[in-house]
């Protein structure tokens, strides 16, 4: 097989790599009636659903790339457990989105399909040119944002479907670590992968996580998916779905109960919201800045308690991400070594013959062309950081600030986190030589933190990766979502629009920006029912 380009004759925004032949909601077959819940529940409203390309699925007209020349022909013989479960709920596939190949990316720009852009929202400024739509999940939130999808799926290891939603202007939720299957989900870092969603609205995803009871299924195909027993010991808190139910059933006692609409968002009385105040960096868009305020505001104005709290270890998240991340990485595309599956060079280099050589050249020609740059470069980190002389200074130290970043959260919720109940109190001896060690730790108290999902608005594409650009530019854009990809955590991107900012001190240029609310493992149904109030 040949490396094709496919690049070419992609339409401008370019965030489909494949499209369904039919893309009409009513022409979907979901493939089973299963009762989602209540009795007598309704036929599954239908919806249409963009697929991220990472993510398996069977028809022939949609292959499963991952955005990458290594696999731009495959077709999967089995169906992603996620899709499947949303088929059951009425979705119809309109097609295959865009991504950073293997989901490698801020941007979406690193794909054997060219980069994905973004309308601006004001096309009355010609200058503004094409906006990055964020990444790696960047085709699914645009196919969202331009109305072709009603939801899309996406992955978020360390913000690639929050950041998209933060610069396209639509709703990205990642759920809590484990809740929803990744079987069939091209693993990019197996500890901190999950499976996201995006839509224009919070109320659509709440509806099919929370409502649809897709948060409770496990899937014995995914041996990260929380088993049945693990899952209702975590909602047998306030994290439970009862909780949540019964909250709303109490609201809305003695409210007309005709409104067919699914429950309203929660009270906001008595929950209180952190503002983390190490995210307010300097680098903050100022415009950003306000629109976080202005939000703070508006749920103090509901009746929700804003209280500043320290999340001391955020400083080193981000580091820390971009070790385990590619560490992790490296392991996973060992596999892509042209004997297989996918791409292979072309076939006058054999494995077989004259032993370690002429392998070693198959594998280096397919792996050369197979990858593209970005990857390559996580390869490479990934190999150094594992490699005996730098491991106990890179990834043990990475592990290290992990946990500290889990505990920082830990400390702060006034929930427990259900999976690490009756580990010991804080012990400094955890602490890694090359971690601050001020003593900000105060009592633990929030419901939710409030803070942005990224530092500045979409920056213009032509000045992403360009000159003078390194990829470790590109890395900054995540520093807001590994803190909670790092801890396991639920989190949700909501748009806000940011006006009056130039783009004076910032490269950014869009007028939207996300607002982004974590909550303890396992809340991610109040997290969804209270970023309705922010949205
Ligand atoms: N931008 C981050 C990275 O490149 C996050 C990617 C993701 O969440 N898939 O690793």
């Amino acid at each position: 097989r040949s490396l094709s380009s496919p690049q070419q004759q992609r339409r401008l925004l370019n965030h489909f790599i494949s499209k369904a032949p039919t893309s009409h909601p009513d022409e979907a077959s979901p493939t089973t009636t299963e009762n989602n819940g209540d009795n007598g529940a309704p036929s599954p409203r239908r919806f249409t659903l963009a697929v991220k390309d990472n993510i398996a699925t069977t028809q022939s007209s949609l292959p499963t790339t991952c955005a990458s020349p290594f696999l731009s022909t495959y077709h999967s013989p089995f169906e992603a457990t996620i899709v499947t479960q949303l088929r059951a709920r009425g979705a119809a596939l309109v097609g295959k989105t865009n991504l950073d190949e293997f989901g490698m990316g801020s941007h979406s720009t690193h794909s054997a399909f060219g980069a994905v852009s973004q309308c601006p929202d004001n096309d009355s400024t010609p200058t503004t040119g094409q906006l990055s739509a964020g990444g790696s999940s960047g085709g699914s939130a645009v196919a969202v944002a331009t109305g072709e999808a009603d939801v899309a799926l996406g992955t978020d290891t360390g913000g690639s479907v929050r950041l998209p939603a933060a610069y396209t202007g639509v709703v990205g939720f990642k759920p809590s670590y484990g809740m929803l299957s990744r079987h069939g989900v091209v693993p990019y870092a197996n500890s901190l992968d999950t499976v996201g969603l995006l839509a224009r609205s919070v109320g659509a995803l709440r509806e099919l996580v929370v409502d649809s009871g897709l948060w409770a299924e496990h899937d014995p195909k995914d041996p990260t998916s929380l088993s049945a027993a693990a899952r209702r010991r975590c909602a047998s808190g306030k994290q439970s779905y009862s909780y949540y139910y019964k909250q709303q059933n109490k609201q809305q006692e003695g409210e007309s109960s005709s409104s067919s609409s699914t429950p309203n968002t929660l009270s906001l009385k008595g929950i209180k919201f952190g503002i983390p105040l190490e995210y307010n960096i300097a680098e903050l868009d100022p415009g950003i800045r306000a629109a976080w305020s202005a939000a703070a505001s508006h749920l103090q104005h509901l009746g929700a308690r804003i209280v500043p709290v320290s999340l001391p270890s955020t400083r080193h998240a981000l580091s820390a991400y971009y070790v385990i991340a590619p560490a992790e990485a490296s392991s996973n595309l060992a596999k892509y070594d042209g004997v297989r599956y996918g791409l292979r060079a072309a076939d006058n280099t054999t494995p077989t013959t004259q032993g370690e050589n002429e392998g070693g050249v198959l594998y280096s020609t397919t792996r050369g062309l197979g990858f593209g740059d970005e990857v390559k470069r996580r390869i490479l980190l990934g190999s150094y950081t594992l490699s005996s002389e730098a491991m106990d200074n890179y990834f043990v130290q990475a592990q290290k600030v992990r946990r500290l970043v889990r505990r920082d959260f830990d400390r702060v919720f006034a929930l427990d986190n259900p999976l690490h109940e009756g580990e010991g109190a804080f012990d400094l001896s955890d602490l890694p030589e090359t971690v601050g060690m001020e003593n900000k730790f105060g009592p633990a108290e929030v419901d939710f933190l409030l803070c942005p999902t990224a530092p500045t608005v979409a920056p213009r594409l032509e000045d992403v990766g360009g000159e003078g650009k390194s990829a470790v530019d590109a890395y900054m854009n995540d520093v807001f979502t590994v803190p909670a990809s790092l801890a396991g955590l639920p989190a949700v991107s909501v748009p806000v629009r940011v006006r009056g900012v130039t783009a004076e001190g910032t490269e950014g240029v869009g007028d939207m920006a996300g607002l982004q609310l974590i909550g303890q493992y396992w809340d991610d149904a109040r997290l969804l029912a209270v970023a309705e109030a922010v949205a």
